[in-house]
This record gives structure tokens, C-alpha cells and sequence, in this order.
């Protein structure tokens, strides 16, 4: 059980010699490495008795509607969290909220969760703009950057015509670039797309927020865990706070109803007449997936679904809600880039390009159409599959055939009934 705060607030991380960010910051951005600093007390306690202080807490009210706050935002699909001041208990509320998390232990909550929370971080990075924090921050994840004042001057921005000299105050360390950029897998992200100078990439100030905003991710995502003994007894003893046990269910109650929207985020009937989720090939159901849940895409998924679901003729809007859960959701920017793929009557990659970037899902689908082609009952003879789009068509075809076939049957079988009757 011990282990949860050491996964929740990595307590037992290497400790430092001095605190070297004011509390301030620790309160503001309570997933600091620091916390542990500030708040060593919490991890001789047993969750049970950390929850009912909290509980006991004069502010206990504001902190469990926060968190609520947080989970039915998520639950509802916001893209950002309500402006709320809360700076004097973000620390509990981040606390609490990874307890719940992982007290739920479903795989899509935490991933809406991390997304939301880490989104909220970086809002606020950016409305504090300021270099000091940004700077502190970046100290306190031991992160090696650099800070120029007055910025330094890198590359060129061609726009059109003009050519504009790029500027930062910042610069990081290649490594620790690396470390937080592997999970974002954007071209313009890769290090050979950057102006690197002794080491250091430069580094634009929100690209750099952003860097945070994934390490603050990935500090919430946890698995699911497999352990349910363990998970059974951490419940046991969490649920010995009634205020805690009330929280979790109210949370659940409006999960319940909300789970099925999730599950049918991406069911736009298309056609009203059929259900066209069911018509998908694996490829493109992997990538719903994933995106339902809040996975990041990689480049390549993007492209494809956006040029997939147009070829399709789904609405724009409908496009760009596929992507609104991703941790990295801007809707003005997805909208401009979906409208610009619209414009461009881009084709989505055929099977061949899908299985050379990885993206082909018929193996683990084990999907009949994709792994043995059509045509033929002779496997020898059968025609492969060769286009996504092929797949809809042919799937779409079979169904009008069995229905087709399964009218006959019944039709027969009434006309046989009548016949033997008379
Ligand atoms: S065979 Fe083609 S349609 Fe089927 S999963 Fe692979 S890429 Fe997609």
C-alpha cells in the first residue's frame, strides 16, 4: 500500500540537500518534485489516515468539489478546466485526485484525467508568463536550461515572402529534451527539425510549457492495475473515510451515465441506416481507440483518420471532435488543419502504406477480411484486400447480402408454414 505514495508523489525520489523553489510555486504547481520537500509528513501516514485529514480540513468542502469538478469536466468532455482559484489546497486536490484515480483504476479515466490536469498546468504556466516561474520549474525538474535575457537570436521563419529572425530566452539541454518529447511524436518536434548549439536546443517558451505539460501527464498516468488483491485491500482501507467513500461514488454515479457515450464517442451513423462503427477496418478502429482514450496519436494516425473519416464525407466538426481528447487538443488549430485536408482532397494510405508505417491492425483483430482477402471460397483464388476504404464497401456489401439472404429464409419459411397448413 506504501507504494501508491511513492507512485503518487515519488516520495522517496533523491532528496535534496536545500529546497530551491519558493512554496509558492509547490502550492501553484502542486506535481512538483518539491512537494515531497514540503510535505515529507504524508508519507508515514496510511492513505486512510492522510484522506480523513483532509477530510478534517476547514477547506475540506472546496477541495472534494474541486476534484469532483475535475472528474465531471472530464466525464463531459471539456477541453479545460473551470478558472478556479484554489492555490491554498492544490496540493490536497492533486493528492486526493491521484488517489482516485488510481482507486478507480479505469484505464480511460485516468487517461482523460492526466489529459485535462496537465492541460490546466499549462494554462496556467502560460497565464503566469512569467520566465522566473518558468525558469524555477524547470530547476525543480532538473531539467538543464539555459535563460537569456535579453533573448538570443536563432534560425529563420520564412512566412510566405518574409523571413523573420527567431528568438527565445530559452534553451535545454538535448537530453532532457529527448526524455520529455519521445511521447510527442510531431515532425516539427524531432530534433533534427531544431537549432541545437552546444548541446542546448533552443526552445520557444510555450514549446518548452508544453515539454512540462507531458512530464505533468505522465506524473498521473498509471496503469491499471492487474493486482485486484491489492487494489481490493487499498479500497478496504481508503473506504474507511466516509467522505472519501461518498466522493468516490458520487464520482461513479455520473460515470455509469456517461460511460456509454464514451464507448459510442465515434458512432456517427453516417448513412442513417447503417451502423457504420461496425463497417470499420481494424485500422481505423485501433485509432478510435486509442483516441477515445485519450492515447496520444502519432503523426501518421492523424493524417490517415482525418483523411479517412473526409473520404467518408463526415462533417468537419465531427472530424475534429475525434481529436478533442487528445492531451494535446487545440480546436481552433485542428479545425484550420482539417478544413486545409478537406481542401486538398488528400487520399487516405492504402494497406500497403498502413502496414509499412506499422498502422495495419489485422493481425491483432485477427480480422477475417483483412487476413484472407474476398472473392473466391478458394483461398488460393481469393483477391486481397488492398485499400481501407475497400473494406467498407466490401463489408457494406455482405451485410446487404445477409439481410438480403435472412428476408428470403424467413419468406420462404412462412410461404413452406402456409403451404403445409392448407
Ligand atoms: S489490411 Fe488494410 S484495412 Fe485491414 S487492418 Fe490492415 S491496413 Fe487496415
Amino acid at each position: 500500500m506504501f507504494q501508491l505514495y511513492v507512485l503518487i508523489l515519488n516520495l522517496k525520489c533523491r532528496v535534496r540537500k536545500a529546497l530551491t523553489i519558493p512554496s509558492d510555486l509547490v502550492n501553484r504547481y502542486p506535481w512538483l518534485p518539491s512537494l515531497k520537500l514540503y510535505y515529507s509528513d504524508i508519507a508515514n501516514k496510511l492513505p486512510s489516515e492522510f484522506i480523513t485529514d483532509i477530510f478534517n480540513k476547514a477547506e475540506s468542502k472546496q477541495i472534494s468539489d474541486h476534484v469532483f469538478t475535475i472528474f465531471e469536466s472530464a466525464f463531459n468532455n471539456m477541453e479545460y478546466l473551470p478558472r478556479m482559484k484554489v492555490d491554498n489546497v492544490s496540493v490536497y486536490v492533486y493528492i486526493l485526485l491521484n488517489i482516485l484515480v488510481y482507486t478507480l483504476n479505469i484505464k480511460i479515466i485516468t487517461n482523460r484525467i492526466a489529459n485535462l490536469y496537465s492541460k490546466n498546468a499549462y494554462t496556467k504556466m502560460e497565464r503566469d508568463n512569467s520566465f522566473s516561474n518558468l525558469y524555477d520549474i524547470c530547476q525543480d525538474l532538473e531539467l538543464r536550461v539555459k535563460f537569456y535575457d535579453p533573448p538570443v537570436k536563432y534560425g529563420n521563419k520564412i512566412l510566405k515572402d518574409n523571413r523573420e529572425r527567431q528568438l527565445t530566452n530559452f534553451t535545454i539541454y538535448y537530453i532532457d529534451y529527448l526524455k520529455l518529447a519521445s511521447n510527442l511524436r510531431d515532425e516539427y518536434r524531432k530534433l533534427a527539425h531544431n537549432s541545437l548549439h552546444n548541446g542546448y536546443v533552443y526552445i520557444q517558451n510555450r514549446n518548452l510549457m508544453r515539454l512540462i505539460q507531458e512530464y505533468v501527464r505522465n506524473k498521473i498516468l498509471i496503469e491499471e492495475t492487474e493486482d485486484k488483491a491489492s487494489l481490493k485491500s487499498f479500497r478496504e482501507e481508503v473506504f474507511k473515510s466516509q467522505e472519501f467513500k461518498t466522493l468516490y461514488e458520487k464520482i461513479m454515479s455520473i460515470w455509469t451515465k456517461r460511460k456509454e457515450d464514451f464507448d459510442f464517442t465515434f458512432k456517427i451513423d453516417i448513412t442513417n441506416k447503417t451502423d457504420i462503427l461496425k463497417l470499420y477496418p481494424p485500422c481505423v478502429k485501433e485509432i478510435l481507440k486509442k483516441a477515445g482514450e485519450g492515447q496520444n496519436l502519432v503523426h501518421h494516425e492523424r493524417l490517415f483518420i482525418v483523411w479517412f473519416l473526409l473520404a467518408l464525407e463526415y462533417p468537419v466538426e465531427k472530424v475534429v471532435d475525434v481529436f478533442s481528447t487528445l492531451p494535446d487538443f487545440n480546436r481552433e488549430k485542428t479545425n484550420y488543419q482539417v478544413e486545409y485536408a478537406k481542401k486538398k482532397k488528400y487520399v487516405p494510405y492504402q494497406c500497403s502504406t498502413l502496414q509499412s508505417i506499422n498502422l495495419c491492425m489485422k493481425e491483432k483483430y485477427k480480422d477475417e477480411l483483412c487476413q484472407d482477402g474476398y472473392g473466391s471460397k478458394e483461398l488460393t483464388e481469393r483477391k486481397k484486400l488492398k485499400h481501407p476504404l475497400a473494406y467498407i464497401r466490401i463489408k457494406q456489401y455482405r451485410d446487404e447480402k445477409q439481410e438480403e439472404y435472412l428476408k428470403n429464409k424467413a419468406k420462404r419459411e412462412l410461404e413452406d408454414s402456409k403451404k403445409q397448413n392448407e
